[in-house]
């Protein structure tokens, strides 16, 4: 594994965190987070969750593409309509969300999120309900720059925005964030060790 430099202050230049919302939906706002190859619908604010570190990915979007180059994948996906169905969190209750349509607020948002390419193709549907059958997904490219995905902190699972403060998690690579100082220790001390049992909030 390659050193990421490490910056010496915590808080980079403030981006804001883009929130997506339209005049058609009543959803609150939400917004769009990334790990790697996988893209997700979030609450961009704890928005008084009961347990909001395990309760901000609001769906899943896309099955993983391991086949687009690193450089595509960063800004394109394909929309699975049937990821949405799968439960992140089992302890979450919050299923009155599962009515939101992904691709109307992502192509709906009055501020530019994302954006269909046009190009289709069939995969397996992940919803149970379907058994295995092939469903359309659509190419998405996504429009607005990595700054304003909501971030998680890889090694304590907290949010961006869970509170008062709106500092900006710090990039470690490969959509790897850290909140603060204490977990940035964390990651150094993981890192001397060589330790592969590193926790990731996304992996579940
Ligand atoms: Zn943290
Ligand atoms: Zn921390």
């Amino acid at each position: 594994m390659s050193q990421p430099s490490t910056p010496t202050s915590p808080s980079a230049p403030q981006a804001e965190i883009i929130q997506l919302c339209s005049r058609h939906f009543t959803s609150i706002p939400l917004s769009l987070s990334r790990f790697q190859r996988r893209w997700f619908l979030t609450f961009p604010r704890a928005y008084g969750l009961p347990d909001p570190d395990s309760q901000r990915i609001v769906c899943a979007l896309n099955s993983p593409d391991y086949s687009a180059t690193d450089q595509h994948a960063r800004s394109h996906f394909w929309l699975n309509p049937s990821c949405r169905s799968q439960r992140y969190n089992p302890s979450d209750s919050t299923t009155k969300y599962s009515a939101v349509s992904p691709i109307h607020l992502l192509l709906d948002s009055d501020y530019p999120v994302a954006r269909l390419t046009g190009r289709i193709r069939a995969e397996p549907s992940n919803d149970p309900h379907d058994g295995g059958k092939r469903i359309a997904c659509y190419e998405v490219e996504v429009v607005t720059p990595d700054s304003g995905l909501l971030r998680q902190c890889y090694y304590c699972l907290s949010w961006e925005a869970a509170g008062k403060a709106d500092t900006r998690f710090s990039p470690s690579g490969n959509d790897i964030y850290w909140c603060c100082s204490v977990c940035l220790c964390v990651r150094t001390s993981i890192l001397s060790n060589s330790s592969d049992s590193v926790r990731g909030g996304w992996l579940g």
